[in-house]
């Protein structure tokens, strides 16, 4: 059987694993097609393609991009996205940006709320060029015993609710398919169950919206689905004609209950459950 795993994230976002660890975690877990879905950066791709031809792995290039904007925020992946297509990287560096204008906004928060914290000490927990993000802040909040664990720091101070939350300027759905097409890729709703809603709105009207603006195909299996869960997203699939994909969205050690390969709560994910389309993006 040949086994998929189309997102995970490495140390370029808010993985824990260098993309060639994360290959060779592929391999050992048996893996034919993995692709790479960090967030709001291509950085760890070509490392990781390089990888993957010594590994003998078919490789996604991806990224998942963090939009906001009607029809709300979203979490688009982009699989098969060429990592030199200019404009992408505009974006990604446009989007940087306002990731560290935002970061510094928290730490100046956190300090207001009598945290000794500064953004030099949280962007050294991250590999150089890393995007540095809320789960950093997580880490250092733990690591200097202001909150007793990461989801701690999240439900003080992180989480959208939280104390120390900023919001961040970035891409609109609408602005986020289109640069994915462009750059040749085929973009997806990742994990639709976890898509925050507007009120009375229902999971399927989010995904009917976004197939109006281009959007290829959701991300029907997840590490955290229920096997209800999928049948419901596959038959929304079939119903608004749409590619499903799937994956876990392993982030290393920073998330213990997830695991590279596994989906459904501890199932592989066989390949053809994936539209072909999908898996005729990775390169060889
Ligand atoms: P950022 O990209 O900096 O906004 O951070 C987003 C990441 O923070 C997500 O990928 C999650 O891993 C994590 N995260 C966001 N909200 C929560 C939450 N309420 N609890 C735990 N982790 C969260
Ligand atoms: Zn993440
Ligand atoms: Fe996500
Ligand atoms: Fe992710």
């Amino acid at each position: 059987m040949i086994y998929a795993d189309l997102h995970a994230h490495t140390t370029a976002s808010d993985g824990t694993s260098t993309p060639t660890e994360l290959v060779e975690e592929a391999k050992r877990a048996g893996l034919t097609y993995l692709a790479v879905t960090d967030h709001d950066t291509m950085a760890g791709v070509p490392e990781a393609l390089e990888a993957a031809k010594q590994a003998g792995i078919f490789l996604i290039p991806g990224v998942e991009l963090s939009a906001e904007g009607p029809p709300g925020k979203a979490h688009l992946l982009g699989l098969g996205v060429d990592p030199l297509f200019e404009p992408m990287n505009e974006t990604l560096a446009q989007i940087s940006e306002f990731r560290r204008q935002r970061n510094e906004k928290i730490a100046a928060r956190l300090r207001e709320l009598g945290i000794p914290i500064t953004l030099e000490a949280v962007t050294a927990l991250a590999p150089v060029g890393a995007n540095v993000g809320r789960p950093h802040f997580a880490q250092w909040l733990v690591e200097q015993g202001h909150v007793s664990s990461i989801q701690d720091a999240f439900n003080r101070y992180l989480a959208d609710d939280g104390k120390a939350y900023i919001e961040r300027e970035t891409v609109t759905p609408e602005a986020s398919i289109r640069l994915i097409h462009e750059a040749g890729g085929v973009c997806l709703l990742a994990h639709p169950v976890l898509v925050r809603l507007s009120q009375q709105e229902k999971i399927e009207q989010r995904i009917a919206a976004l197939k109006e603006m281009g959007m290829d195909g959701i991300e029907a299996y997840y590490h955290s689905h229920t096997v209800a869960e999928t049948e419901r997203l596959l038959r929304l699939a079939q119903k608004y004609d749409l590619l499903v994909s799937g994956g876990s969205d392993f982030h290393g050690t920073n998330k213990k209950d997830v695991f590279l390969g596994l989906v459904n709560q501890g199932q592989r994910l066989p390949a053809d459950r994936i539209s072909s389309r999908i898996l005729e993006t990775a390169r060889k």
